[in-house]
C-alpha cells in the first residue's frame, strides 16, 4: 500500500478529527513501539525489532516537531518495513530525497500523511487562501511539525502553484515542485542577486510577506523574463534559506516543452 494511504488509514482507523488528537507517543505505542530518548551520534533515530515488538530510540531535539517526526517515521518503518532495523537521518530531504533512498522517503511520506493528514491538512491551507511562509508557520505550530515539513506537505499536496526550495551560499539544496506545475520550469542553480532571498542570506533583510518578482529572478528558462512569480524566504537552520513561489501566472502553465533547458537534469528531480 502507498505510505501516504497506509499512514492516512491509520488516522482514520483511530478516528483522529483533529491535529492536537495526533500523539504520536500514543500511536507508537498501539504498534508494540517503545520509544526511547538517547543521544545519538550520526543519525537522528533507529528503529530495532524483535518479533512483534520495536525500539525506536529518538535523538532529543529542541524541536518537538523534528522528534514527531522521526516517531512517525519509525512507526512508518514498523508498519511498512517490518524484519529491517534502521538508522535514520530523518526530515533530511537533501540525504533522503537525492540519495534515493526508498524506504527512507517512503518513511518520511508516511510520517508527513500522519502528522498532517489530508482531512485536516487541507482545510488548513484552504482557510489561510495563499498562505505565506508566516501562516505555515502558523500551520506548522497547529500540527506541531517543522516549518519545512509542512512546506513540503504544501507542495505535494498539490492544490496551489506552488514551489519551495532551499538555498545557500552554494546554491540550490533542494527543491520541490506541486506536481502539476510544468517540469520545464527551471530552477537558478545559484540565488540571483535580485531576489529577496539573496538579500536575506547576505545582508539579513527580511522577506516578511509574499511579493512580486520577475519569473527569470527565479528560473533559467529564456523566457522567464515574460511572467512575473510571488516570492517569500525565511532563514531555515544555519546558513540556509527556506523560499517559497507561487507561479500565479496561468500563461506559465500553458507554454510548451523549453528545449534549451537541461534535459539530462530533469531526470534527477521528476519525481520531486
Ligand atoms: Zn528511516
Amino acid at each position: 500500500m502507498n505510505p501516504a494511504v497506509r499512514a492516512e488509514s491509520l488516522i482514520n482507523e483511530l478516528c483522529i478529527s483533529s491535529a492536537n488528537e495526533i500523539d504520536v507517543e500514543v500511536i507508537a505505542f498501539d504498534s508494540g513501539i517503545e520509544i526511547l530518548y538517547e543521544r545519538l551520534y550520526g543519525c537522528e533515530a533507529t528503529l530495532v525489532g524483535f518479533g512483534s515488538k520495536a525500539i525506536a530510540t529518538i535523538s532529543p531535539s529542541s524541536s518537538r516537531g523534528r522528534e514527531r517526526f522521526s516517531i512517525a517515521h519509525e512507526i512508518g518503518h514498523w508498519l511498512m518495513h517490518r524484519g529491517k532495523s534502521f538508522r535514520c537521518r530523518v526530515d533530511d530531504i537533501v540525504q533522503n530525497y537525492e540519495a534515493n533512498i526508498q524506504l527512507e522517503k517512503e518513511a518520511d511520506l508516511f510520517a508527513s500523511h500522519l502528522l498532517m493528514p489530508t482531512c485536516l491538512f487541507q482545510p488548513a491551507i484552504k482557510a489561510a487562501n495563499r498562505p505565506g511562509l508566516r501562516d505555515l508557520q502558523e500551520i506548522a505550530n497547529q500540527f506541531d511539525v517543522s516549518l519545512q515539513a509542512v512546506s513540503i506537505r504544501l507542495a505535494l499536496l498539490d492544490s496551489l502553484p506552488v514551489i519551495v526550495a532551499c538555498y545557500n551560499k552554494a546554491g540550490l539544496k533542494w527543491s520541490l515542485k506541486s506536481p502539476h506545475i510544468p517540469k520545464r520550469w527551471w530552477l537558478c542553480q545559484k540565488l540571483d542577486e535580485d531576489s529577496f532571498a539573496y538579500d536575506l542570506l547576505y545582508s539579513g533583510k527580511l522577506c516578511p510577506r509574499l511579493a512580486k518578482q520577475p519569473a527569470e529572478t527565479w528560473f533559467e528558462n529564456d523566457d522567464a523574463d515574460q511572467y512575473e512569480i510571488l516570492e517569500q524566504c525565511m532563514v531555515s537552520t544555519k546558513d540556509h534559506v527556506l523560499v517559497l513561489l507561487y507561479l500565479n501566472d496561468p500563461e506559465m502553465f500553458n507554454v510548451g516543452f523549453d528545449p534549451n533547458v537541461g534535459k539530462s537534469r530533469f531526470s534527477v528531480k521528476t519525481s520531486w
